[in-house]
């Protein structure tokens, strides 16, 4: 059944991303087995197409190449390691591809230990959030050896559009939180600039649209603006539901924090972001999109 230019991919972790993301490669004419621990998450993939499996392990058989999409490090870590772990029952020569965003610690500590089993890993955690994982418009950042990301290409180009290789195993997590931490910041310095505008009586939308082109530019200004009803396709004019998670963002600055330690980096201002978004958690905002924090320091 299995031609050289679709292997059977074994996908674990059907959430949010994960979900869209096996549709896609059954789209792509991938035969896809599929594991995860919620039954509606496994009715879902089937009905897209996917073969489901009764666990991760009766997932991986047969599979050349093993994908997965889970939460955190701890579910990472869990999934593949130890004697009952995942990477004692893939098959000899398969590809892991990790998706995941996770410490580069964990990232590394994985890739180890597939590689101590003569497995290649890379991780590959993405961007563009579950319209870019439904659209198949996702750009994946990757660490690992350029050989694996060859042999990954095919799979990863049919999930997404941009795929940037950061260098070796746990590069491709690093990167990711580097673009996230920078992300962090840009929202919360955007939302406080427009927070001073507004309580002078300037009008939010007019300061977006002359900070949308000037040396403030950012995709804070021009798409994912936090303040409501200056665009209306931001989160921040629906109440800010949808779009990336305050609570996502805060786990990643948390694990751009352990990442800076002991490397000797400083990271002030993501340190100051990561008690922000915590601090907009605590206020009841952890589900709602993390232009939210702007609420921190919004009167009107
Ligand atoms: P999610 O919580 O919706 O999905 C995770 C899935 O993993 C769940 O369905 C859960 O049941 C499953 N799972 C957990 N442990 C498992 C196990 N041992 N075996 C099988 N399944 C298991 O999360 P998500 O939003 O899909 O995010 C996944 C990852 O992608 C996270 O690391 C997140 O930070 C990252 N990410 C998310 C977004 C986003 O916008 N949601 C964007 C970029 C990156």
């Amino acid at each position: 059944m299995t031609t050289t230019s679709h292997p059977i991919v074994a996908f674990i972790g059907l959430g949010h991303m994960g979900g869209p993301m096996a549709a896609n490669l059954v789209k792509a004419g991938f035969p896809v087995q599929v594991f995860d621990l919620v039954p509606a998450a496994l009715e879902a993939a089937a009905a897209a197409g996917a073969k489901v499996a009764a666990s991760a392990i009766e997932a991986v058989k047969g599979a050349q190449v093993v994908v997965s999409m889970l939460p955190a490090s701890r579910h990472v870590e869990g999934l593949y390691l130890g004697e009952d772990g995942l990477l004692a029952q893939i098959e000899a020569g398969a590809l892991v591809i990790d998706s995941s965003t996770i410490a580069p610690a964990s990232a590394r500590k994985v890739a180890q230990a597939a590689a101590a089993r003569g497995l290649a890993m890379i991780d590959a955690p993405v961007s563009g959030g579950t319209a870019g994982a439904a659209a198949g418009t996702l750009t994946f950042i990757v660490g690992g050896e350029a050989e694996a990301l060859e042999r990954a290409r095919p799979v990863l180009s049919a999930m997404g559009k941009n795929i940037f290789h950061m260098g070796g195993a746990g590069a491709g997590q690093v990167a990711k939180l580097c673009n996230n931490m920078a992300l962090g910041v840009i929202m919360a310095a955007t939302g406080e600039a427009i927070a001073l505008g507004v309580a002078h009586g300037l009008d939010p939308a007019a300061l977006s649209q002359m900070m949308a082109v000037s040396t403030s530019r950012s995709w804070a200004t021009e798409v994912c603006n936090p303040w409501p009803g200056v665009l209306p396709n931001a989160p921040a004019s629906r109440g800010y539901e949808g779009g990336f998670g305050n609570d996502l963002m805060l786990k990643d600055l948390g694990l751009a924090a352990e990442a800076a330690l002991g490397t000797g980096a400083s990271i002030p201002l993501g340190e100051l972001a990561r008690n922000l978004y915590s601090m907009n958690s605590q206020a009841g905002r952890g589900a709602l999109d993390f232009s939210s924090v702007v609420n921190l320091v919004r009167k009107a």
